[in-house]
């Protein structure tokens, strides 16, 4: 059995090696697939890109609520076994297992050991199906911090931990402002507007996000890959302000690659991301076309310029693509770089078979198919009850319908 180098290692080795030039390391990341034949194509596309682009590490996510748990633990095993040095996500979310909250987490964490793999992303995880906000099961885990206080406390030094940082403020610590005339400096290059209304994560409550990120790297965690962002400077702002915090580890920019309207209208809706003005009025340019080739252009154009203006400011050592399972952006993107020198047209042909497990359920945001009709998913109660906007009146008139949990789908 071969046992994987430790990411912060690796991080730390390519430092020397470029002496302060500017070459930053490429870092991918994969999900597991809804289908078996998704999951081929992935195994064929990992391989291509592995060594292809020579990434530093790959990143495979561990699917909401637990939901993949099993086929993430397959595809982290086969990546390593294929020479990927593999980084796992592993959240908190639904780990109970013969009565015991934390067992399912200790029992993937000693698989990963068995099979030599060391490097882990150590999350919370977002809510279970169902659930708007977080809950901790009893006796269990209640946040990130305790999952890496807890891989050290059982495993020593032996995995290399990475954690996640926000760069806009973690989505909990956004609030709706009601005058953005009060905004500060600071607040305004973090601030997001979705639907005509303005949120932001305050000052005060973004020091907290910091403070909490600090606890998280003085456990024990190596380096932080952040979520992601579409402006550099809030970015660069943020890693001023963990370095004024004293978090001095590596911090590495999760650049998502645009590759279709939908798919970014939905992830910058769900994650309350910023999204600079000149950004949105080009995007809302494909608002109604099914362009695709047009949009992935405009993707791997966005993603050089944004990815130059990390690199030029000397403070990411390496980029970490979101792929989305797919390599044409990102390929385009590296070549802009010069990073990579032959994109292929067809790359992404496999597309229509890279969707995620956990995108099986529906979320605030999802179009959603209910006896009423289709409409946008607004709200999940905690029962479970949902409030869906209908795309048009249903047949009894209404604009807005409550439905029963489990009485609607995601379309
Ligand atoms: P935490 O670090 O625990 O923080 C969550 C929030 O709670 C923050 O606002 C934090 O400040 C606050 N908080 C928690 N505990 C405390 C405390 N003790 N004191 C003060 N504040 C506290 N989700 C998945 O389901 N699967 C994945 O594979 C996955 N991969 C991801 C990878 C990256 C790089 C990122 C950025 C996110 C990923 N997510 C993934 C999403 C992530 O699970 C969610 O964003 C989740 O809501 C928070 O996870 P976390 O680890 O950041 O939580």
């Amino acid at each position: 059995m071969s046992v994987s180098a430790k990411i912060i290692d690796r991080i730390n080795e390519c430092e020397e090696a470029t002496n302060g030039e500017k070459k930053p390391f490429i870092s991918l990341e994969y999900f597991p697939p809804r289908s078996d034949e998704g999951l081929k194509n992935l195994n064929k596309r990992m391989e291509r890109m592995r060594t292809s682009i020579e990434p530093l590490f790959s990143d495979i996510t561990w699917g909401a609520g637990g939901s993949t748990a099993d086929l993430t633990m397959r595809i982290t095993k086969h990546m390593h076994e294929t020479g990927h040095t593999t980084n796992m996500h592993l959240t908190c979310t639904n780990m109970e297992k013969d009565g015991d909250p934390k067992k399912a987490v200790y029992d993937a964490l000693q698989e990963c050991h068995a099979a030599g793999v060391r490097n882990i992303v150590a999350l919370r995880g977002d809510p279970a199906e169902g659930q708007e906000e977080w809950k901790a099961t009893e006796g269990g885990f209640s946040c990130a911090l305790d999952l890496v206080k807890y891989i050290r406390e059982n495993f020593g030094n032996d995995f290399g931990i990475s954690v996640a940082g926000y760069p806009e403020g973690h989505p909990n610590a956004i609030s709706k402002i009601e005058n953005d005339q009060t905004l500060t400096p600071a607040e305004q290059n973090r601030c997001c507007v979705i639907d005509g209304l303005t949120y932001a994560c305050l000052d005060a409550d973004y020091e907290k996000e910091l403070d909490y990120l600090k606890q998280k790297i003085d456990a024990g965690a190596d380096f932080i890959i952040t979520q992601m962002f579409f402006d550099a400077d809030t970015f660069i702002a943020f890693v001023k302000d963990c370095r004024r915090k004293g978090i001095n580890c590596p911090i590495v920019p999760g650049l998502m690659c645009i590759n279709n309207y939908g798919g970014f209208k939905k992830m910058t809706g769900f994650c309350k991301t910023r999204v600079p003005k000149e950004l949105a009025a080009k995007m809302d340019t494909f608002k109604d076309t099914k362009d695709d080739p047009a949009v992935k252009q405009f993707g791997i154009d966005f993603g050089i310029e944004i990815s130059k203006k990390l690199v030029d400011s000397g403070l990411v050592p390496g980029l970490h693509f979101y792929t989305l399972n797919l390599e044409f952006v990102v390929n385009g993107i590296l070549n802009g770089l010069g990073l990579f020198s032959k994109v292929d047209e067809n790359a992404d042909a496999d597309e229509k078979t890279m969707q995620a497990v956990g995108s099986a359920w529906a979320r605030v945001g999802d179009t959603v198919k209910s006896d009423h009709g289709v409409g946008v998913l607004k709200e999940v109660r905690a029962d479970g009850t949902a409030v869906i906007e209908m795309n048009e009146e249903s047949a009894d008139g209404m604009k807005i319908v409550e439905v029963k949990k489990g009485s609607y789908n995601k379309c």
